[in-house]
């Protein structure tokens, strides 16, 4: 588990690829249900469809907030390491 700082003075909201961030085999990324309009060309109707999609997940950290136990993966997200590079977040232990 990690855990990780906000040190800068404003409110971070960092994107978690499911790529990076579900790497580990547990997809944490958010099903969303997508309504979408469907025209049946044959049978001349249209109705109202729906679709399951799941969407990546995302952190907001407060300014100066901690969050604890989080996974490992998040670690490999681009925007959380380009973030611990610019020393806006960092790795408590
Ligand atoms: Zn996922």
């Amino acid at each position: 588990m990690a855990t990780l700082k906000n040190r800068s003075r404003r409110e971070q909201t960092y994107n978690l690829p499911h790529d990076a961030y579900c790497s580990d085999g547990q997809c944490r990324c958010v099903p969303v249900t997508q309504h979408f309009v469907h025209h049946d060309a044959a049978a001349g109707v249209s109705g109202v469809a729906a679709r399951e999609k799941n969407l990546s997940a995302s952190i907001i950290f407060l300014s100066g907030e901690t969050k604890d136990d989080l996974p490992e993966t998040i670690l490999k997200c681009p925007d959380i390491s380009g973030a611990i590079k610019r020393r806006e977040l960092v790795k408590v232990d």
